[in-house]
Parts: structure tokens; C-alpha cells; sequence
């Protein structure tokens, strides 16, 4: 029996259900993964990925140093360097130097939207705020955003269009306390397995009753009261069919639609049309069933919708989700414990970077950047001249890339992604980082972006921040965020020998101003900057 040194508890570095862990560390060692059975959204249970996925913290092929391609690298002539040979270890200095230089003289040649940057759905909320603060502090650009673009976009859109936020609306510990649920567009038992299980307990020990809308026999259909098994592709006439039934049979909720709602006349008129048999026509799923989910999910107490990439991953996706969102919305099943509309997130991460600014459009918090009084407050807390910051809004994800070349974005720093996987035409991708000037990524693997890189930046997986990396190593808020931006604010300290940017030279940003210390002027403790950091 092996006992830990220490047991620390942290968060699953995968999925978006956000499982609690226990690593048990043995001579530093990572031997075992366990789960609290008090934590409540997993209660100690854990899918295959959370027990064991985590060899990766040892992996032999893992960056723990800094490394400099050995070939200068040109637009129109990058390649990809794979192979360690290609590459050399650099110190932390050298390489920030290097970013630094290299980042400089492009905003001086082509200024501020020549630069822009990735940032990362599973680092933490103190490195997104980071990244996305030096893009606009330093680079003066919002030329930053994440993977919310590419998988939940639409979900996003719709979301934030009909509520204000697109987050999910109730929280995964919930599931228990629904009446009736549905299930659409996510094969939960694979993707977000211990939901499923929180879903298959609701149904058996609570009596929940699960409605499964998907074109495939999915594992959820064998705890389904109802499945409906429509075309791919037909969302949008089966759940308005459903909200037809509910208009037609009075089953909404008046009070709520009155209290919480407008515009109901208009969108019941819009309905008209969407028969069940309208719907079936199209779809494939009985009228029968279409009446019978929507009295079975407007007829309960609590009622909840659950949905993943199969809502949002269509060219109408944002139609699609609003569909859902006029069924909670018609039927007042949002709002309370139990109910609401739950996009089932892939990274564990998504919403807190979008919270934290690494958008195109907004400040941390959801501040446009181009409402004046959110820019000023920020240009105040950040330290920067007023008018300083940029107005428009940035390229998103897939526009950062289609934008690469004259004219456009010349440097890409990429924290965590990779593109090289994620964008929807690779092709046009790899064409697109071959023409970049400049590359810096910063990630565990030289994966197939990094593998673009002049720069490589060691970083360490989301969550596992309270173990100690390998190596060299540094935990991803102290790799580049945090010592990479200090590093350019001093290239463009007045007087250097490169003269820095008009409006970058005459000032040292906040993210490298000293901090005081317990010990007074001059010591800065990590936690004490950090702290500094975070509180604008
Ligand atoms: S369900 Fe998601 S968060 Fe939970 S253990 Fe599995 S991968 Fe990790």
C-alpha cells in the first residue's frame, strides 16, 4: 500500500463538467487520481479520462524549456519543425527577448493589427485575464479570442441574444432536481459521462422522465420515456412544432411571459405553421411524439434542456438553439433550481475565459470595447493614456487567420490552441500560418500549430497548477503572460535600445509596475503581483 507525501485537490483538466480530483503524489509523483465523494457535481465519480487520463504531466516528449527554431523562419517559407533537433533550448530570457524584439518591430512597421493572439479555453481565468490584457495594453489590439468561436459559437449567440448570457443557465449538480429533461444534439453518455450518470440517477432514483431528441440511437434512448429520432439537420421544425402544441393547448406560462418576456404575439403568430404534421413531414418524427414531448416537458414542475455540438454545429445553429430557448422561455422553465438551458461545454474552461475578456469584443466582464465608458474605466485601472486602448473590436478566431498576410495580422502568439486541428478548412489554414512572420506558441506538446512556431514556450495543464511541473517548467500563468509582458514593457522602457512604438515608449504599463511588498518597496511576491494584476 503506498501512502502520498501530500494529496492535492484540483479540478479535471478535460471536459466542461468541472470534476473535483485528488492527485495522491508520491516522491513527486502523480500515482494515483481519486475523487472526494462529498464534491458536488461528480460525488467521487469519475469518468476514465479524470482517473487516469493525466500521464501526460511525465510524457518524455513534454516542453519544459524554452526553444528557438534553429532555421530562421520566412513568410511564405515556414514550415513545421516536429522533430527536437530542430529546435534549441533557450533561457527564459533570451526567448522573451527574442518575442519581444521580434513583436516590437512588427507594431512598428505595420502597427497593432499586424499582432494577435489565441488564448486558451483550458487555462486558467488569471492567464486568459493576462493574455488578454497585454493584447490590449501592449499590443493595443483586440485581435484576441478562443475556441468559444469555433464549437458553442452559435449556442453563444442565441443565448446572449434572448438572455444576456450564455452561460449554462443551472448548475450540473442540478440534474437530480429535474421533473423532466431533455436531450438533444449530445451523446452524453460518451462526452460528458458523469452528467450522464447524474442524468441516469434522476431518471432511477428520482423519477425524472427523459426526453431524447437525436437522429441516433443514442445510450441516454435507454433511459428515455421518449425518443425522437428526427433527420439530422430538422431541429428547428420539431421544437417549434413543439412549442405550436403548447401555444395551441395553452400550456405556456402567461404569468412568466408577461413578468420576463416580450414579443410573445408575434413569435405565437410565427408558430402557426409548425404543425405536428408540418414537422413530421420534415422531419421524420410521429405527430404523436412531437404532442407527447411537448405536454410531457411544458406539463412539468422543473424542466430542463441539455444540449452539446449537435445544436450549434449547423449553418443554422443559432436558429436552432433559439429554439430551445423559446420553449424554456414559453414555459417558464428557467430561472429556478432544476430547470433551465444547459450547453454542455468540451473544455473545461470556456466560460471562464470568455469571462475574462479573451474575446474579440469584450473587456473581462462582457464590457464592449467600443462603449466608451467601459474603455476609459479600463484605461484607468490598466494605466494607459486616455484613448489609449483600441475602440474596434477585434477578428475573431477563424477571421484572425483568414486575415494573415498584407495588410492584415503578421504575429501570432497562441496560448493553448491549435488551430492546425480546430479551423474548419486545414487547408486554407496551413496556407494561412506558412504566411505568418512571426509564431509564438505556448503549450505542453509541439503540437501541429506549435510545430509553426519561432518561439515555444513551455507551459503546464490547466489544473494541475498545485503540482509541480517537470523540468523547467513554469506554471502557464508565470510562463509568458506574466513574465513575457513585464519583458516587453521593459523593451519599451524609455530609453532602450530599440526606440518602442509612439504611445508604448514613454510609460511602464501596469502589468510590470513594481508592486509593494510585505517586505516593502522592491519585493514583489508572486501572489502580491498576481493579486495587482487582477484587480481591474
Ligand atoms: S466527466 Fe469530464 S470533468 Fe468529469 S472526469 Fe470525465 S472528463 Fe473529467
Amino acid at each position: 500500500m503506498i501512502h502520498p507525501d501530500r494529496i492535492v485537490t484540483t479540478v479535471c483538466p478535460y471536459c466542461g463538467v468541472g470534476c473535483n480530483l485528488q492527485l495522491h503524489i508520491r516522491d513527486d509523483l502523480i500515482y494515483r487520481v481519486s475523487s472526494p465523494a462529498e464534491s458536488v457535481v461528480n460525488h467521487g465519480n469519475l469518468c476514465v479520462k479524470g482517473r487516469f487520463g493525466y500521464d501526460f504531466v511525465y510524457h518524455p516528449e513534454r516542453v519544459t524549456t524554452p526553444l528557438i527554431r534553429r532555421t530562421p523562419q520566412a513568410p511564405g517559407k515556414r514550415t513545421q519543425a516536429f522533430d527536437r533537433s530542430e529546435w534549441r533550448q533557450a533561457s527564459w530570457d533570451e526567448a522573451l527577448d527574442l518575442i519581444a524584439e521580434r513583436l516590437t518591430e512588427i507594431y512598428r512597421t505595420h502597427g497593432s493589427n499586424a499582432l494577435a493572439a489565441y488564448s486558451c479555453a483550458k487555462a486558467t481565468n488569471e492567464d486568459n485575464y493576462l493574455l488578454q490584457k497585454m493584447v490590449r495594453t501592449l499590443f493595443r489590439t483586440n485581435h484576441i479570442d478562443h475556441c468559444t468561436r469555433l464549437c458553442h459559437a452559435s449556442s453563444v449567440v442565441a443565448l446572449q441574444m434572448a438572455l444576456g448570457s450564455s452561460a449554462m443557465s443551472n448548475t450540473a449538480a442540478e440534474v437530480v432536481d429535474n421533473d423532466v429533461f431533455i436531450v438533444t444534439g449530445s451523446n452524453t453518455a460518451e462526452t460528458h459521462p458523469i452528467i450522464a450518470l447524474q442524468m441516469k440517477a434522476a431518471i432511477e432514483k428520482h423519477g425524472a422522465r427523459l426526453i431524447v431528441v437525436d437522429p441516433r440511437r443514442i445510450e441516454m434512448v435507454n433511459w428515455a420515456a421518449l425518443w425522437l429520432p428526427e433527420r439530422p439537420g430538422t431541429d428547428v421544425p420539431v421544437f417549434s412544432a413543439m412549442a405550436h402544441v403548447i401555444l395551441k393547448e395553452k400550456l405556456y406560462n402567461a404569468e412568466f411571459l408577461a413578468s420576463r418576456t416580450q414579443g410573445f404575439e408575434a413569435f405565437a403568430a410565427s408558430m402557426e405553421t409548425f404543425t405536428p404534421e408540418y414537422a413530421e413531414a420534415i422531419s421524420g418524427v410521429a405527430r404523436d411524439l412531437i404532442v407527447q414531448a411537448a405536454r410531457m416537458y411544458a406539463g412539468a414542475r422543473n424542466a430542463a434542456i441539455y444540449w452539446a455540438l449537435g445544436i450549434p454545429e449547423h449553418s443554422h445553429g443559432t436558429n436552432n438553439a433559439m429554439s430551445l430557448i423559446h420553449l424554456a422561455l414559453l414555459t417558464g422553465h428557467i430561472g429556478r433550481r432544476g430547470t433551465g438551458l444547459n450547453p454542455l461545454r468540451g473544455q473545461n474552461n470556456v466560460q471562464g475565459a470568455s469571462d475574462s475578456g479573451a474575446m474579440p469584443w469584450h473587456y473581462p466582464g462582457y464590457q464592449r470595447v467600443d462603449d466608451e465608458t467601459a474603455a476609459r474605466k479600463f484605461e484607468a485601472a490598466w494605466n494607459i493614456e486616455r484613448g489609449g486602448l483600441n475602440r474596434s473590436p477585434g477578428l475573431t478566431t477563424t477571421e484572425i487567420l483568414s486575415s494573415v498576410g498584407p495588410g492584415g495580422v503578421r504575429a501570432l502568439y497562441i496560448m493553448g490552441e491549435n488551430p492546425m486541428m480546430s479551423e474548419p478548412n486545414l487547408n486554407h489554414t496551413r496556407q494561412q500560418m506558412e504566411q505568418l512572420e512571426f509564431v509564438v506558441a505556448q503549450d505542453l506538446f509541439v503540437n501541429e500549430s506549435g510545430a509553426y512556431a519561432d518561439v515555444f514556450l513551455g507551459g503546464e495543464g490547466r489544473d494541475f497548477h498545485q503540482h509541480r511541473p517537470p523540468g523547467a517548467a513554469r506554471p502557464a500563468g508565470t510562463a509568458a503572460p506574466r513574465s513575457f509582458a513585464p519583458g516587453l514593457a521593459d523593451y519599451l522602457r524609455p530609453g532602450a535600445a530599440h526606440r518602442a512604438p509612439p504611445g508604448l515608449a514613454d510609460r511602464r504599463l501596469d502589468v510590470c509596475r513594481p508592486v509593494r511588498g510585505p517586505g516593502g518597496d522592491g519585493e514583489v511576491g508572486p501572489r502580491v503581483r498576481r493579486r495587482s494584476l487582477l484587480t481591474a
